[in-house]
């Protein structure tokens, strides 16, 4: 039988995991990259430490509009399956809470890694190589870039999304699913800060708090996240508002919902201890005014703008616990880590092969897919990358 020959859109996570599963299934496999290296988004990651998987794994960690199909391919390479695969290639992880990493703490530590395995596994790597289009014939696919024109058997589109400023970031996937009649949906940022309406915003600009986020969409309370929030001029940010965002955005971009979030400064102490502990400072120091009990609790400059001067104390913890905040957009795409949206999985199979062109194959953010903050994306992409690699090397050459 020949050998299949198998071409894979972009270096980065999805694309080398599909690479190295589809040679040892007996493929010759090309990756073509836009870019002048591969896996930059890869060596952005974690900042620059490459947080690569979780030990926390449930369907919620996985969002997109069929959640139980994309923990179905999760399932198939999970957490464990991934330490093993990188421990198999040398990797020491590291676990911090159960957020992995390499023990090096660093993201090219894993690039490397990757690179070595498909280079022994003769994957060929064709950089500076930017997809423009694809086409299928009678004899398989035609891949145009900016130089050549490529033929193969099956095309696995690994191509990420827009998310981010690390360059090579970019919606090729899109425009195949629009060449090929493949159904999306539209890349919109997750994993961002979100921008607010209020008179706080100069006033709170460079603060950091260990607060709560809560998340009301249409007036239904949605999640709540804990954790360190930045406070911006542009809005808040930290990763319980990037747990958040991609709710958010989605409900006030694409439903044109009523979108408030609700932020916590003493996430801690619930109102009635807050008030108990309050009441007793009050008693202790009877000298102090309101505002004055609250150094100690809050950081100093925050304590002007949410506590009015004549605020009695109730009215100060009521105030410091609920903050209403109106979330009137997200930040753009440069300041996103990954992307909503992307390929419809309505029209892939479980082998997230295409069921409108089959023989092309969608992984990573380029499905419509995203994990939450935590290691969840790169499991994605390692799990989707596996499953699609392996899929297009198992099914026969024409
Ligand atoms: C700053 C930052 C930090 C992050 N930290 C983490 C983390 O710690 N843990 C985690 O789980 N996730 C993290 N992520 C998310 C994670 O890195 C991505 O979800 C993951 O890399 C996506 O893998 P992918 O294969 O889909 O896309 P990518 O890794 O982006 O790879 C796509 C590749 O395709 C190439 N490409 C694009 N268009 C074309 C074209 N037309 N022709 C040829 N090549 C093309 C690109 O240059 C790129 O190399 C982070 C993201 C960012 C931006």
């Amino acid at each position: 039988m020949p050998q299949k020959e198998i071409l894979i859109i972009g270096a980065g996570a999805s694309g080398l995991m599909a690479a190295i599963w589809a040679a040892k299934g007996g493929a010759h496999v090309t990756v073509l990259e836009g870019n002048d290296k591969p896996g930059r988004k890869l060596l952005a990651s974690g900042n620059g430490k490459c947080n690569l998987t979780n030990l926390t794994q449930n369907p919620s960690c996985y969002r997109g509009t069929d959640p139980q199909f994309l923990w179905e391919i999760v399932r198939q390479f999970n957490a464990d399956r991934t330490i093993a695969f990188f421990t198999g290639l040398g990797l020491y992880p590291k676990n911090r809470d159960g957020w992995i990493y390499p023990c090096t703490e660093q993201a090219e530590t894993v690039l490397k890694l990757l690179l070595l395995e498909a280079e022994h596994l003769g994957v060929r790597m064709k950089t500076r190589e930017f997809v423009l289009a694809v086409r299928q014939t009678d004899q398989g696919f035609i891949t145009q870039t900016n130089t050549w024109n490529y033929s193969s058997d099956a095309v696995i589109v690994a191509c990420g999304s827009p998310a981010s400023a690390v360059r090579g970031s970019s919606d090729t996937a899109l425009k195949i699913a629009e060449q090929t009649g493949q159904p999306y949906l539209p890349f919109m940022p997750a994993l961002v800060p979100l921008h607010v309406r209020g008179n706080y915003a100069q006033k709170w600009a460079g603060i950091r708090v260990q607060g709560a986020v809560t998340l009301i969409i249409d007036g239904c309370e949605i999640m709540r996240e804990e954790g360190n929030v930045q406070l911006g001029d542009y809005g808040i940010s930290g990763i319980p508002v990037f747990q958040i965002s991609r709710f958010a955005v989605r409900a006030a971009r694409e439903n044109q919902k009523p979108v408030q979030v609700i932020l916590d400064l003493v996430p801690h102490l619930d109102e009635q201890e807050l008030l108990n502990r309050m009441e007793m400072q009050a008693r202790t120091n009877p000298w102090k005014t309101v505002r004055q009990l609250f150094t100690g609790l809050l950081p100093e400059p925050l304590i002007p703008v949410f506590i009015s001067k004549k605020a009695k104390i109730e009215e100060a913890v009521k105030g410091i616990k609920a903050i209403p905040l109106t979330v009137t957009d997200a930040a753009s795409g440069r300041y996103a880590q990954v992307s909503s949206g992307g390929i419809a999985t309505s029209g892939l199979d479980d082998h997230l092969q295409s069921k409108i062109v089959p023989g092309l194959y969608f992984t990573g953010e380029a499905v419509d897919a995203d994990g939450a903050c935590g290691g969840y994306n790169l499991q994605w992409a390692w799990s989707s990358g596996y499953v699609a690699g392996s899929s297009a090397a198992a099914g026969s050459a024409p």
